[in-house]
């Protein structure tokens, strides 16, 4: 666990269907119908009235973010996000994927969300490096916390174990470990 001014930062091993937060965060694409990966995961544990919901949004832009319910989950919300996808690195992609970190957060906020986990956005089929889009995803919640500072714990929930030990040697050398 690490502590970043009031806010806690927890880096978990698992799947994020699982976990119990007020919202968990889906790496979604464009249409929002579903996909494959941690969407098609959210999609098929948590039922049919997160797709009914998603068809009502009408899809979401890269790096937007948009609100459901979380049907069965054990979570109250659904944030999801669209990342991009990688290709050559650009300034671009950096941008959008910090967007989709920041964005989901202020959506966050706006609902009054105090806990809320992600997972690592366009690092499955979006094919963002792991390394470089983990150094994104630290910046922007990190300036988040700067800037607004109203969620109480943000968890990073890595699905692959050398994910999780990349997340961990990262945080300790730059975040207070307790
Ligand atoms: P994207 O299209 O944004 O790349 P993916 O779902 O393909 O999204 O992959 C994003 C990350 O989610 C990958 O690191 C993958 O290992 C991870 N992942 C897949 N299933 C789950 C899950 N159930 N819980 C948490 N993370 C998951």
């Amino acid at each position: 666990m690490y502590i970043y001014k009031d806010t806690t930062i927890n880096v978990l091993l698992g799947d994020i269907t699982e976990v119990k937060v007020d919202a968990i965060v889906n790496a979604a694409n464009n249409t929002l119908l579903g996909g494959g990966g941690v969407d098609g995961a959210i999609h098929r544990v948590g039922g049919k009235t997160i797709l009914e919901q998603c068809k009502k949004i009408g899809g979401c832009p890269t790096g937007e973010a948009r609100i459901t319910t979380a049907g069965n989950l054990p979570s109250n919300y659904i944030i999801h996000t669209v990342g991009p996808i990688y290709k050559d690195g650009d300034s671009r992609e950096e941008r959008l994927l910090y967007e989709a970190y920041y964005n989901s957060l202020l959506l966050a906020e706006e609902y009054n969300i105090k806990s809320i986990a992600f997972p690592s956005i366009s690092t499955g089929a979006y094919e963002y490096p792991i390394e470089k889009a983990m150094k994104v995803a630290v910046r922007a919640i990190m300036d988040f916390i700067d800037k607004e500072g109203k969620i109480s714990s943000i968890s990073f929930v890595l699905f692959k174990e050398t994910d999780f030990i990349l997340y961990n040697d990262y945080l300790k050398e730059k975040i207070l470990q307790i």
